[in-house]
């Protein structure tokens, strides 16, 4: 069988260049007679991988050296509550509320003391950006957090919010290595891997070195303080090996491919493609704010429930796969990760062609 063109917003697409490279070195790894699932992550041969993985990573992105990388465990998931820990000071936060993953972070921030939203879309079933020029950003609040790419909404921030001196937290989980990102402007940035970058189960959160102290909310655990983890260079206690080694080489084969400048001109050319169509289109429709679309991750509707079902069935039986959209949006949505081809999203708009003719 062969493979399809999978559009899932995650755990995604994979380079077929990485897998491929994986399946040879499945059994015995660079002559040392076993697999990566096998190694010790004690092992010069593991110290090598995540050194690697590390330094790529640094280079691809251009970490500056005052921050770490961590690759932890957990999924974004736990960064949830991973960050107020670590930087709730004055237990004061401000929250922009742009989709259910922001929402599930504020609420598990209001755990640790006082998170607000301070701006929201969710009149709009947050299908924009709300406008964060001017917010009312607290004069003790510790940080100021967002979801740069909305993985089930379909939007994205193209202009960071003017936080007024405070510290930005960024969760980009679904648009992390899309494009180039200038560290800097963050405090914290992080990514759950399995949307655009590797397998399921580890985040890297890129964290600036003065805040990671001793000084967390009492009751922190150990494995939750950055300290511990930035300490141990993430080998605290066993990672998530094999994920740390797939990632390593998704980060090579970005290297190899031009970085991330080269992968943004491709998302671009991707997503006009298909963003150029559904504006044209008379039978399906995109859902979200034209300027705050995202690049990635692409809803469209029919508006017709029974046409939206016939259409992932029948996308599914021509072998575009996972196209049926979040039960909080409907209808569809493509992902359009860095390892989708723009072959993919060229067979995607063909079928959407032909099944508009068929069914308008
Ligand atoms: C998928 C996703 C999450 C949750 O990731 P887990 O690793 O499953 O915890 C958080 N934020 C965004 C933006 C996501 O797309």
């Amino acid at each position: 069988m062969g493979r399809i063109y999978n559009f899932s917003a995650g755990p995604a697409v994979l380079p077929e260049e990485v897998l491929k490279e994986a399946q040879e070195e499945m059994m015995d790894y660079r002559g040392c007679g076993m697999s990566v699932n096998e190694m010790s992550h004690r092992s010069k041969m593991f110290d090598n991988i995540i050194n690697e993985a590390e330094a790529d990573f640094r280079k691809l992105v251009g970490v500056p050296d005052n921050y770490k990388v961590l690759f932890l465990q957990g999924g974004a998931s736990l960064q949830f509550a991973q960050i107020p820990m670590n930087l709730m000071k004055n237990r004061v936060a401000d929250y922009i509320i742009t989709g259910a993953w922001a929402k599930k972070a504020w609420k598990e921030a209001q755990i640790y003391g006082d998170a607000a939203a301070i701006a929201s879309s969710e009149d709009q079933n947050f299908s924009y950006i709300p406008d964060c020029s001017d917010l009312p950003i607290r004069e003790n609040a510790d940080y100021v957090y967002i979801c740069e790419n909305n993985t089930i909404y379909g939007t994205e921030y193209h202009t960071l919010p003017n936080t007024k001196g405070k510290l930005l937290v960024a969760d980009v989980s679904s648009n992390f290595l899309s494009r180039p990102i200038d560290i800097e402007k963050y405090g914290i940035l992080y990514g759950g891997v399995q949307k655009n970058v590797g397998p399921a189960g580890m985040v890297i959160s890129v964290v600036r070195e003065d805040l990671i102290t001793d000084d967390c909310l009492p009751g922190t655990p150990t494995m939750m303080k950055f300290k511990t983890q930035a300490d141990a260079n993430s080998l605290y206690n066993t990672p998530n090996c094999w994920c740390i080694y797939m990632c390593g080489k998704v980060f090579k084969w970005l290297l190899n491919n031009g970085g991330l400048e080269a992968m943004n001109a491709a998302n671009e050319k991707k997503a006009a493609l298909l963003y150029g169509y559904l504006d044209e289109s008379k039978l399906f429709k995109g859902t979200v704010r034209k300027e705050d679309r995202s690049l990635m991750n692409v809803p469209f509707v029919t508006g017709n429930k029974d046409l939206d079902a016939k259409f992932v069935a029948e996308a599914k039986a021509a072998g575009l796969e996972n196209l049926k959209g979040h039960r909080s949006v409907g209808g569809m949505r493509a992902s359009i990760y860095n390892a989708m081809p723009y072959a993919g999203v060229e067979a995607l708009v063909k079928f959407m062609t032909e099944f508009e003719k068929e069914n308008l």
